[in-house]
């Protein structure tokens, strides 16, 4: 059968991310295929699972979750939840002897994340943090371009993301709103992506964060969560990034790394498709041609070779950890007003 040597995954959260964008992405995998579903909402993944062809055996509850144990046809556990639901599923899929795929963040707090890692060592389990800029053909082009020196010595990098959060309106974005389940506000949703870009983008890790916020606090939305908030990085090759993230702009995802040759622009830089790349220089500006890939597939083919051949991720746990770690970094310095090191 075509889906022979596919690895089986566990899809744990049927929300918006989970349904719209992953779940219908494995038609184009070569080794990963869905075998099981865990939901709160029974009905939605009846018909999630008739769809997807899941046995009905191999739909589970939050509640008998623990169970996925005794399902030969579950290598892999996606954990699609809420932020702060991230590290009790996690630990949990690794005591019932499965590998973990989790989404970003990694958690909402850096003990939360060393939990993680620590319970999927201690079970001998693969632990991967779905960043799927590490898997897209526009980012990885920009990573190489800028390793080989195509932009000269990297000066700086800016990068921003925005998109207008609205609770009252969608479901998805009811939880982040709320401190308890989303850890933090734009910062830890997609004020992410520019943090970790950075650190992608220069291959080095910041030694000093500095950063402001600013909320509106008669927004009903922002009372527990953060809408603005710009932080800068160094790093140790004095590359300077200066990054913003946001609830209230229109939606933005866009990065540029300036070098002393060139500069290079993504927009946007981690969208679900439709990338560009620009380079720009005295000699004028150019757009080069990339194919654009299937992002999402090359990510849980990714997870299903690493288990098969018994490799490290490309972006393991503890490349979630020092994210969340900077996150951390970056509220003290926006709460105290002052340059934090790390
Ligand atoms: P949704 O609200 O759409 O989905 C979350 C799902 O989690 C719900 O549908 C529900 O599924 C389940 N759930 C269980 N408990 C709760 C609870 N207390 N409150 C709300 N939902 C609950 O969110 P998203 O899909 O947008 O985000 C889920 C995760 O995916 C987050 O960690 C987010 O950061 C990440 N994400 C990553 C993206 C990326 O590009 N990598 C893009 C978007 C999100 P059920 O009804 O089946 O129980």
């Amino acid at each position: 059968p075509a889906d022979s040597g596919k690895l089986g995954f566990a899809i744990v959260g049927l929300g918006k991310f989970a349904t719209e964008q992953i779940m219908p992405n494995f038609k184009d995998c070569k080794y990963a295929r869905i075998t099981a579903l865990v939901s709160g909402t029974p009905d939605k993944a009846k018909k999630l699972a008739q769809e997807y062809g899941v046995a009905e055996k191999s739909v589970y509850s939050y509640e008998n979750f623990d169970s996925i144990k005794d399902n030969p046809e579950v290598d892999i556990v996606y954990i699609i939840l809420p932020n702060s639901m991230h590290a009790e599923y996690t630990i949990r899929a690794a005591q019932a002897g499965k590998h973990v795929l989790c989404e970003k963040p990694m958690a909402t707090s850096v003990e939360d994340c060393e939990k993680m890692i620590a319970a999927c060592k201690k079970a001998n389990k693969k632990l991967m943090i779905a960043y799927r800029a590490h898997y897209e053909p526009f980012n990885l082009e920009a990573m190489d371009r800028i390793r080989k020196g195509e932009l000269g010595k990297l000066r700086a990098i800016t990068s921003d993301h925005g998109r207008p959060v609205k609770p009252t309106e969608d479901k998805a974005d009811s939880w982040r709103v709320v401190k308890k389940l989303a850890g933090g506000g734009s910062l830890m949703d997609i004020g992410i992506y520019a943090l970790n870009a950075c650190r992608y983008l220069t291959g080095e890790e910041p030694v000093e964060i500095t950063a402001q916020e600013f909320s509106d606090k008669s927004d009903p939305r922002f009372k527990e969560v953060e809408d603005n908030i710009h932080f800068t990085l160094r790093f140790p090759s004095g590359v300077l990034a200066s990054c913003t993230s946001s609830y209230s702009y229109s939606e933005v995802k866009r990065g540029r790394a300036f070098g002393d040759k060139a500069w290079l622009d993504l927009d946007p830089l981690s969208d679900y498709k439709e990338h560009t790349m620009k380079i720009g220089s005295d000699e004028g500006k150019q757009e080069p041609k990339i194919k654009e890939g299937n992002q999402f597939a090359a990510e849980l083919d990714h997870m299903a070779e690493c288990v098969r051949d018994n490799k490290t991720p490309k972006t393991p746990g503890e490349e979630g950890l020092k994210d969340v770690r900077y996150i951390m970094a970056i509220y003290e310095a926006a709460k105290k007003g002052k340059a934090v090191k790390v």
